[in-house]
């Protein structure tokens, strides 16, 4: 399903990125007026728009373009985004700000994880975003959509220039990737399966959960996931989220000395999950989860790893 609706006017659209249901930008309209968080890529903005046409919402009828934090799969599309909602401000963290205004740095790292060839095919060429157009989010930020107000936390422990967006009128988190990655076909009459994502080159344990736990004050009733959408029974899934982090750490520690780190990191990790998402009652074997996961396998192990060099240094 490209675009699923929840109540109080919030959609998630499937970007397209990567494969179905993978990777999603939220749309809330209020009072006909629309914002986003996240946007996918150069490749999702047609998505946006069609997504606004089928609400009978025109593009000057965005307000806010609002990104939980720079990579590329949240951030990628921002600067085509901009151009395609002409009424729109873009809000985002201070220190991913200068990274939506001049892109190339944010090219540079991406291209140090990825490689070349995988993000010009993936994301295409980053426009630039106008400086005046952009708002930066401090800790308490408040958007003001139509009357709507949508707070903004700093939430780092994925990265730095993260933040998390509260709707109390849904008592909804919009959570980028700080409340880990849920995707639906893990789902089982236990409800939704969770892990957490150490992406490089930002992760930080302890300010993640940290992060968490601040979210979870607030008692919400839903989150809102970039990957992919939304997990409701808050509580257990914070609770799977810390186990899990304090695992992956464990793990990542255990084979800091080793010649084939990150062959061992990412494999223990395809364990950890395997034994989880089986213990929550989904179906796959260890290979197919290995195949779903195999992205997050990848990123997570090397996110570790970043962790592990910089945690280690005398
Ligand atoms: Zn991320």
């Amino acid at each position: 399903m490209a675009v699923m609706d929840f109540e109080h006017a919030i959609s998630a659209i499937d970007t397209g990125f990567f494969r179905p249901q993978f990777d999603a930008s939220h749309l809330l309209v209020h009072e006909g007026r629309a914002a986003f968080v996240d946007v996918g890529t150069n490749h999702s903005i047609p998505r946006l728009r069609d997504a606004l046409a089928a609400k009978g919402l025109g593009v000057d009828a965005v307000d806010w373009v609002i990104l939980t934090h720079v990579h590329l799969d949240h951030a990628g599309g921002a600067g085509l985004a901009m151009q395609s909602f002409p009424n729109a401000k873009l809000v985002v963290h201070p220190r991913g700000a200068r990274h939506m205004i001049d892109p190339s740095a944010l090219i540079a790292g991406a291209t140090a994880v990825y490689g070349a060839e995988e993000i010009a095919r993936s994301y295409g060429t980053l426009v630039p975003v106008a400086a005046e157009r952009v708002v930066e989010a401090h800790d308490g930020h408040v958007v003001d959509l139509a009357g709507r107000e949508l707070l903004c936390l700093d939430t780092p422990g994925h990265a730095r220039h993260h933040i998390s967006i509260w709707d109390a009128m849904s008592r909804a988190f919009f959570t980028g990737d700080t409340f880990g990655l849920s995707y639906r076909e893990f789902d089982t009459d236990k409800g939704a399966f969770i892990l957490p994502t150490s992406t490089p080159v930002q992760f930080e344990p302890e300010s993640l959960k940290h992060s968490i736990a601040r979210l979870c004050e607030y008692e919400p009733h839903q989150m809102l996931l970039t990957h992919y959408s939304r997990v409701t029974d808050v509580p257990r899934l914070a609770q799977d989220l810390y186990a899990q982090i304090d695992a992956m750490v464990a793990i990542a520690q255990a084979h800091a000395d080793d010649a084939e780190r990150h062959t061992r990191i990412a494999n223990d990790l395809a364990a950890l999950y395997t034994s989880r998402a089986q213990a929550h009652g989904c179906a796959f074997d260890a290979a197919e989860v290995r195949e779903l996961l195999a992205m997050d396998i990848e990123l997570n192990a090397q996110g570790l790893e970043v962790w592990l060099d910089k945690h280690n240094k005398p």
